[in-house]
């Protein structure tokens, strides 16, 4: 199973990634996660894609493309894999389609996300995590009982950087001119679908699921 997640920043694409990955036991691989790994251990990937990403601009194609094709080599893709945050130019679909490792040349679904600017606003202006244990919060929607500290591990809650309001505006920009054709890119070849996810994650997933189910029954697999 190839599937891939489209959407702007906060539309919802990391929570989803994480449920389907279960449900269909592929691996999520999420390209904002692994550069931000690369900038916490302080490699020299991490280093070279640091402020591009602290801009909200997008890392250059060249080495996102590199990144994604070691990662598609890895084992564990051998049976598919759900991609979170890739493709997020023209030349990055165009560079999967001839990536050695991967099995078909199209993926099986693109699912795109469809959220408005408020909600978005809303939605990352109130995101935090742990930085212990990583866990995801939301200051308006999923907080911790106790403000800003994790309740799991009782470490404090941080902000990405590129969660700020300006940043955050910058990345909408940055999504409107290099992400959205992919839209189109994939919709006409019959790839795409569309899910709203302005409700809650839980009611999105049943949705993604449904739709998903059906989608793969009827292209036969
Ligand atoms: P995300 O966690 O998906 O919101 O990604 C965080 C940041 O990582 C983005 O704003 C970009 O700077 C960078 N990034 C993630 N995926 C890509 C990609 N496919 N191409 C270029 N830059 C990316």
């Amino acid at each position: 199973m190839q599937l891939i997640l489209l959407g702007p920043p906060g539309s919802g694409k990391g929570t989803l990634a994480a449920e389907l990955a279960l449900l269909y036991q592929i691996p999520h691989i999420s390209t904002g996660d692994i550069f931000r790994k690369h900038i916490a251990g302080k490699t020299a990937l991490g280093s070279q894609v640091e402020d591009y990403i602290q801009r909200g601009a997008l890392v250059p194609d060249e080495l996102t493309i590199a990144m994604v094709q070691n990662r598609l080599n890895e084992e564990d893709c051998a049976q598919g894999y759900l991609l979170d945050g890739f493709p997020r130019t023209i030349p990055q679909a165009e560079a999967l389609e001839v990536i050695p490792a991967v099995r078909h040349q199209q993926p099986d679904a693109v699912i795109n996300l469809q959220v408005s600017d408020a909600t978005i606003l809303r939605r990352l202006s109130g995101r935090r995590h742990c930085s212990g244990c990583g866990r995801n919060y939301n200051v308006l929607s999923n907080p911790p009982i106790i403000d800003g500290v994790c309740d799991h591990c009782g470490r404090p809650l941080a902000q990405r950087p590129d969660d700020h309001a300006e940043t955050v505006i910058r990345r909408l920009q940055t999504y409107r001119q290099q992400t959205q054709p992919l839209i189109e890119y994939y919709r006409s070849k019959g790839l795409l679908f569309d899910v709203d996810n302005e409700g809650s994650a839980q009611r999105c997933y049943e949705a993604v699921r449904k739709r998903l189910a059906e989608w793969l029954a009827k292209a036969g697999l």
